[in-house]
C-alpha cells in the first residue's frame, strides 16, 4: 500500500491498517516485537546500518517495529509528518518542552494545565535557566502581555483541566508566528478526533496515549508528533540518548486502542452531552461546564476548532467538599478515580486530588472551588449513569 493511499483515508481507516508493518508469516494482528536488539548478516552490515546507509533496526531505545506502528498511525491520524513514542503522557512533554528550548530562553504558558506539566514548566525548567509565565489562557491579549525578547515557545492545553476552559489555538498559534515562537498543544482532553492543533497552525502536539487512546484502563504510554525538521533537529538525538522509549508491548496494547478510537470516543461524548443536559437541570448543581452546549463560555471558539464535545463533563455540587465527597460514595456504577479517557465512568474531586497541590488562590484562579467534580464518562449505557447520579443527587439532597 503507497503511502500515498494511506493519506486520503479516513481516521477509521488509518486507525485500522495505518503503519502496519507484517512479518513473514503475514500474521492479521500487528505482531509484539519484544526484543531489545536486532542482528546483522555480517560485521559489514552492522557497519552499514551505523553509518546510516541502509535502513533497519538497531536498538530498542531508539526505535523498534511494533512502536513504529504505533508512529506511524498516530501520524496518520494527526496528520503530522513524524512522531516519537514515549513511556508516558508526561515523558511526552518533558521532551516536547525541554526539546525546544535553551537556557535563557522563556516559555509562556496557560496556567490551567495538568499537575505534572505544570511542575516541568515551573518548577523544572527554571532550574535550567528557563523562565516560565504562567497566564490565563482563555484571553489572547495576556499571551501577548507576557511576551518577552527571549520566548521561544507557548504551551497549552485545550479543554483544559478540570474545568474545560477552551484556548483558541489559531489565535495563540498567529500570536507565536508573530515573535517566532513555537506553539506545543497537549490535546488530551480534545483527542485526537475531535481537535487537530497542527491545522490550526500549532508546531507539536502531545498526547498522554495513557488516556482515550488506550482507554481501558491498562498501559501508560505517550507521543509528541511535529513536523520531520523540529523532530530531526531536536527530539532525535534527546530520545535515542536519555531512554523515554515505549515498551513494545505497551505500544501493541495502544494500537489495538487505536482501531476502536472513534467508536468509543463518538459513544462517550454521546453520552457525556447527555448527562450533562441531565445535570444542568438539577437543582443540586451549583454550575456545569461542558464544551458542546451553548452556555460553555467559550462556546464561539469551540465551534471554531472542535468537531465535537468532551467526553468529560464538570460540575460545582451545592455544599461544598462535603456534597461533593458524599455524592462521589453515594455512586455505585461511577467509580472515584483520578483517571480518565477510560471505558469505565471515573469521577474526581480535584481540590483534593489532582489539584491538592496548588494553593487555594491557585485552585480558585483555576475555577476548582470545593464542590467541583470532573466526570470522565465511560463506555457503560447513559441511562445506567444519569439513574446512578440521580439517586447519588437524592442521598446528597
Ligand atoms: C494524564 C495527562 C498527562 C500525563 O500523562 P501520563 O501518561 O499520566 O504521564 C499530561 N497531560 C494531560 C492533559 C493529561 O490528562
Amino acid at each position: 500500500m503507497s503511502h500515498d493511499a494511506e493519506r486520503n483515508w479516513k481516521p477509521e481507516t488509518s486507525l485500522v491498517h495505518g503503519g502496519t508493518l507484517r512479518s513473514e508469516f503475514g500474521e492479521t494482528s500487528e505482531a509484539i516485537y519484544l526484543t531489545q536488539g536486532y542482528v546483522y548478516e555480517t560485521a559489514e552490515a552492522a557497519e552499514a546500518r551505523f553509518k546510516g546507509e541502509t535502513e533497519g533496526f538497531i536498538y530498542s531505545r531508539y526505535a523498534n517495529p511494533t512502536v513504529d506502528m504505533f508512529e506511524k498511525r498516530m501520524c496518520a491520524l494527526e496528520g503530522a509528518e513524524d512522531a516519537r513514542a514515549m513511556a508516558s503522557g508526561m515523558a511526552a512533554v518533558t521532551a516536547a518542552i525541554l526539546c525546544s528550548l535553551k537556557a535563557g530562553d522563556h516559555i509562556v504558558a496557560a496556567r490551567a494545565l495538568f499537575g505534572s506539566c505544570r511542575w516541568v514548566v515551573e518548577k523544572l525548567a527554571p532550574r535550567y535557566g528557563i523562565e516560565a509565565t504562567l497566564v490565563d489562557g482563555t484571553r489572547i491579549e495576556n499571551w501577548q502581555a507576557a511576551i518577552r525578547p527571549n520566548t521561544k515557545l507557548f504551551f497549552l492545553e485545550s479543554p483544559t483541566n478540570p474545568t474545560l476552559e477552551v484556548i483558541d489555538i489559531a489565535a495563540v498559534a498567529r500570536l507565536a508566528n508573530e515573535v517566532g515562537a513555537r506553539v506545543v498543544v497537549d490535546n488530551v482532553f480534545a483527542t485526537p478526533l475531535q481537535q487537530k492543533p497542527l491545522e490550526l497552525g500549532a508546531h507539536i502536539v502531545v498526547y498522554s496515549a495513557t488516556k482515550h487512546i488506550d482507554g481501558q484502563g491498562r498501559c501508560l504510554g505517550g507521543v509528541v508528533l511535529s513536523d520531520k525538521k523540529w523532530i530531526d533537529e531536536n527530539l532525535h538525538d534527546y530520545f535515542r540518548h536519555t531512554g523515554p522509549s515505549l515498551s513494545p508491548f505497551n505500544a501493541w496494547t495502544l494500537l489495538k486502542g487505536l482501531e476502536t478510537l472513534p467508536l468509543r470516543v463518538r459513544q462517550q461524548t454521546e453520552s457525556a452531552a447527555k448527562i450533562a443536559d441531565f445535570l444542568a437541570d438539577r437543582t443540586e448543581v451549583a454550575r456545569l461546564i461542558y464544551p458542546g452546549r451553548p452556555d460553555h463560555p467559550q462556546a464561539d471558539v469551540i465551534a471554531r476548532q472542535m468537531k465535537g464535545g468532551s467526553t468529560l463533563i464538570c460540575f460545582d455540587v451545592k455544599g461544598g467538599k462535603k456534597a461533593a465527597f458524599a455524592l462521589s460514595n453515594a455512586l455505585r456504577l461511577i467509580l472515584i478515580s483520578n483517571n480518565l479517557g477510560d471505558a469505565k465512568s471515573l469521577i474526581t474531586h480535584p481540590a483534593t486530588t489532582t489539584h491538592k497541590n496548588l494553593t487555594d488562590e491557585a485552585r480558585a484562579e483555576l475555577g476548582i472551588g470545593p464542590g467541583t467534580l470532573r466526570l470522565s464518562v465511560g463506555l457503560e449505557d447513559a441511562g445506567d449513569l444519569i439513574d446512578d447520579l440521580e439517586r447519588a443527587l437524592k442521598a446528597v439532597g
